[in-house]
């Protein structure tokens, strides 16, 4: 049975498509008729993910799942975490009641949002941060929940130009290249949502 990913993140639709079994009936935003920034105005990823997939099922009546993801640094007490979209600034226009507006670029707010975490991070030498996905899986009336994490450091300079977000900024443990510098296939094996998604994978079975 087909399943929408309620993302309008092409980076994270490409890493989902390349995560799931070939095959996989998976619909984006875009292929449901769904154009705008969907509402994220709860304070924590479970809440987020799960804003976003309620959303979908409730207006287009379609199962779904919906990601949410922190960057949560040890030295500034695990921030911007859930608020790691909008870290150096507003990262959308929305109303308080949640209501979704248009879609905003959003690569100008992402160079921004590593601007500010390496400027908070100057000079410190305790660097160490971890990525956490949660997914929201809606299905029929069951509501599900699947994590991944991992560890890394934050470099001193970004580095490489693969990937999104936090990328050039981050380079996981045991590694010499940071996530922007890795192709899409590695960084799917080692990371977060890659985690997340073999759980859904798993979850979902076989069948589908
Ligand atoms: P969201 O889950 O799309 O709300 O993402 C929150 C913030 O984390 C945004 O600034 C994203 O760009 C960033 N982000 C999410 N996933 C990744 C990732 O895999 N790599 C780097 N940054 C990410």
């Amino acid at each position: 049975m087909a399943l929408c990913f309620a993302t309008s993140n092409r980076h994270k639709l490409e890493e989902v498509r390349a995560l799931l079994p070939q095959g996989y009936p998976l619909l984006s935003l875009e292929d449901i008729g769904c154009n705008i920034d969907l509402p994220e105005t709860q304070n924590t990823l479970e809440g987020n993910a799960k804003q976003k997939a309620a959303y979908v099922k409730e207006h287009y009546g379609m199962d779904c799942f919906a990601d949410d993801t922190g960057l949560e640094v040890d030295a500034l007490g695990g921030a911007p975490g859930v608020f790691s979209a909008r870290y150096a600034g507003p990262s959308r226009p929305q109303t308080p009641s949640g209501m979704a507006l248009p879609r905003v670029e959003s690569e100008k707010r992402e160079q921004a949002n590593c601007a500010k975490l390496l400027q908070e991070l100057k000079g410190k030498d305790h660097r160490q941060a971890s990525f956490r996905t949660v997914i929201c899986l809606i299905r029929e009336r069951e509501v599900h929940y699947f994590e991944g994490t991992i560890a890394g450091i934050i470099v001193q300079k970004p580095r490489g130009a693969h990937g999104f977000g936090y990328d050039p900024v981050f380079q996981p443990m045991g590694h010499a290249s940071t996530f922007a510098q890795m192709s899409s296939q590695v960084k799917n094996r080692l990371s977060h949502r890659g985690k997340a998604i073999a759980k859904l994978v798993h979850f979902l079975g076989p069948k589908f």
